[in-house]
């Protein structure tokens, strides 16, 4: 099988083919296809799998298509349409790269946050707008109490190697983040979770902020 067989719209299909991917990975060709339906999804990937691709091709997707008026609201308060937790700063870069690239064209703005280092730059880049926010669960909590990101607008929320975030002990800090998109009024959520291991907490953490999740290993 083929990217091109795929619907992710011809802006993502050209930045796949200028960045030389010729096949999707396997998480890819059963991710992709249950996430472009809109389904919650619990997934089995380890790094080198592609799992980056195979949640950030959907998001840039669907916002792409999405009415432009949602979007990038200029203002003090950020307000992202998806949102990628990551562990690290290391990962969220890389998760930032991957995303800016195949975002390339398409008018889809990405802006990384992580903690660890200073916060102004991260800030300019929230005002001039931010449509997918890419970031560790520490630095999100900071903005948030800054009142500098809402997340009001959230459509998408990832959650990737969320058996790490879990052994660094983030749990508190998500969960706090995903309260934020629970609350009355909010629109509805699509979650997809990516972890390499799946121990008891992680699917506790499945149950409480999936709704009628497929799950797939790989
Ligand atoms: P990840 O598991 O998301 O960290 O990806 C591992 C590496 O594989 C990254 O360097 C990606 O750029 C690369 N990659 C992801 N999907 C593909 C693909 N379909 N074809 C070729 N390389 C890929």
């Amino acid at each position: 099988s083929t990217f091109s067989e795929i619907d992710l719209g011809d802006a993502v299909n050209e930045n796949i083919r200028r960045c030389k991917y010729v096949k999707p990975t396997p998480v890819q060709r059963h991710a992709i296809p249950i996430l472009l339906a809109g389904r919650d999804l619990m997934a089995c990937a380890q790094t080198g799998s592609g799992k980056t691709a195979a949640f950030c091709f959907p998001i840039i997707s669907w916002i792409m298509r999405g009415p432009p008026a949602e979007r990038q609201r200029v203002s003090r308060t950020a307000y992202p349409s998806a949102l990628i937790l990551s562990p690290t700063r290391e990962l969220s870069i890389q998760i930032h790269e991957e995303t800016r690239k195949f975002s390339y064209q398409t008018g889809v703005r990405v802006v990384v946050a992580y903690g660890g280092a200073p916060i102004n730059q991260q800030l300019r880049e929230l005002e001039r707008g931010v449509d997918i926010l890419v970031a560790t669960p520490g630095r999100l909590v900071d903005l948030l109490e800054r009142a500098r990101v809402s997340l009001q607008s959230i459509r998408y929320l990832a959650l990737d190697e969320a058996d790490r975030m879990l052994d660094m002990g983030f749990e508190p800090q998500i969960r706090r983040i995903v309260e934020q998109m629970d609350m009355p009024g909010r629109g509805q959520r699509q979650t997809m979770l990516f972890s390499a291991t799946f121990p008891s907490e992680i699917q506790r953490l499945a149950s409480d902020f999936l709704s009628n999740y497929i799950f797939l290993a790989v």
